[in-house]
């Protein structure tokens, strides 16, 4: 959802090998055996781990699944350290995480990049619940993007990637990005906003951290309704 900041190659000739590359692995792995992904170290974050800030007590609970692929640049450490200055961008919503799992997963070099089809095959293999976060080297989708972000209306033909944000490495302004991906998966929608300093607003700026409360109330309803979020009770 957001345009590209960094230098990557984009050349249509790319694509075509990326196609040719993804049909070469794709017979050949018709043959033989699926290649191995393992889970490396899993992390359960609890609630008492992720303060609340907020003036009244949280409406609704969010249970959040992060997935970092190994040998990339990420690290476990720096993506909860981005999830604990996410977290306080959605307490106007009401909306606390309640828990959260980083699983570090050990998956063949195609599986690092973000990339539709086998993307979805990973989804697929390692199941997780949603919502969930994927941290990735890179994306060989054109247009690429920095984060992307697959709700229920906008993953007819790849309905593996259903609630999820697939994040590359070198993101600027990470926190923000991870809301404004989140908020976009939580709310079912792809819609941006053009209020000043709006989370919604097309670009990602550390001063575009703001939701409405008609944005709340939308995100709320949606999310419950789509089993992303748990009204907790007070
Ligand atoms: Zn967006």
């Amino acid at each position: 959802m957001l345009p590209v900041r960094r230098s990557r190659p984009s050349s249509a000739l790319c694509a075509l090998f990326a196609a040719a590359a993804l049909l070469a692995a794709i017979s050949v792995h018709a043959q033989t055996e699926p290649p191995t992904i393992t889970t490396f170290e899993t992390r359960v974050i609890a609630a008492s781990d992720l303060p609340w800030n907020g003036a009244a007590p949280a409406t609704h609970g969010l249970r959040l699944t992060l997935v970092v692929l190994r040998e990339t640049p990420w690290d476990a450490d720096s993506v909860l350290a981005a999830m604990k200055r996410m977290a306080p961008l959605f307490v106007p919503c009401g909306v606390r995480i309640i828990a959260a799992e980083l699983r570090a997963l050990d998956a063949p070099p195609r599986f690092r990049d973000y990339a539709t089809q086998v993307s979805r095959e990973l989804a697929r293999r390692v199941p997780v619940p949603r919502p969930a976060i994927y941290f990735v080297a890179d994306t060989l989708n054109r247009p690429a993007f920095d984060a992307e972000a697959i709700g229920r209306a906008n993953s007819g033909q790849r309905p593996e990637l259903a609630d999820t944000v697939w994040v590359a490495a070198g993101t600027r302004d990470l926190h923000v990005v991870l809301a404004h991906e989140l908020a976009h998966v939580l709310m079912d929608s792809g819609a941006h906003s053009g209020e000043p300093a709006n989370l919604m607003r097309g670009e990602t700026t550390p001063e575009n951290t703001r939701l409405t409360a008609a944005q709340c109330a939308r995100l709320r309803a949606t999310a419950v309704r789509n089993g992303l979020l748990t009204p907790l009770a007070n």
